[in-house]
């Protein structure tokens, strides 16, 4: 299971198959990628198996053009190893799409709830239902994406590293940690996620750890941090003195 994400100048799908290569000592069972080309639709291209098939089906990449875009490989937890539970996992009108690692503990609760207020469910996964309640909250309160995130950080059990993109916020990636890992890099005007530093040390040697409970706004080149409280945070990245 491992997250990678990107935002910069150069494109994204190969930076992401390349890094989710690097993180295949953490096990997986599918994979997949969402990718976005300015301000176009999100596109998500999933693939049961190794990591093998999700890049001959893009071509190594060269069929999703775009800067920006999330990648994961999936150990499944909820859910049979497949396409339809391999993640990324989109809101219906893709508002939201976004990767996750670790265990939604409450999803059942979570689910019905959103079900209660006219939710459709695709998959069996526990990530599914985060990303719907990230979109619910989204357009219950009409904030910001932190404050959406914020929201459903409050209600969610369990443990998570989240990549998401918003259909609003074209170039951005928004991240929030508990218990599961999650690193960022930032070099040259762009900007790296990734579950652990061997899939972007080809990039940058620049590492920022976001901790428990924080959530981060990634752009091109520029990380802010936030609190629970949807405060901004300051932090110093850490320079990588050893090879992967
Ligand atoms: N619990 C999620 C699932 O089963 C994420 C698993 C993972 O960490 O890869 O889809």
């Amino acid at each position: 299971c491992g997250i990678v994400g990107f935002t910069g100048n150069h494109q994204a799908a190969p930076i992401l198959l390349y890094g989710l290569s690097r993180l295949e000592y953490r096990g997986y069972d599918s994979a997949g990628l969402a990718v976005r080309d300015g301000e176009g639709d999100t596109e998500v291209i999933k693939a049961k198996g190794r990591l093998k098939v999700l890049a001959d089906k893009t071509n190594n990449g060269e069929s999703v053009p775009g800067t920006c875009g999330i990648g994961h490989t999936r150990w499944a937890t909820h859910g049979e190893p497949s396409e339809t539970n391999a993640h990324p996992h989109m809101s219906d009108d893709g508002n939201v799409v976004a990767v996750h690692n670790g265990i939604i503990e409450n999803y059942q609760e979570l689910k019905d709830k959103l079900i209660r207020n006219g939710y459709e469910f695709y998959s069996s996964t526990d990530t599914e239902v985060a990303v719907k309640l990230v979109d619910y909250y989204y357009k219950k309160y009409l904030g910001t994406p932190v404050d959406a995130i914020n929201h459903a950080m409050v209600r969610i059990r369990g443990s998570y590293a989240l990549a998401i993109m918003f259909k609003d916020y074209p170039g951005e990636i928004y991240v929030a940690r508990k218990d599961s890992p999650m690193i960022l890099g930032v070099e040259n005007g762009e900007s790296y996620i990734a579950s652990d530093v061997p899939a972007i040390l080809k990039y940058t040697r620049n590492v920022y750890y976001i901790g428990n409970l924080e959530m981060a706004r990634i752009r091109k080149g520029e990380i802010t941090f936030y609190n629970l409280d949807g405060d901004e945070i300051q932090k110093e990245p850490k320079t990588i003195e050893w090879d992967a």
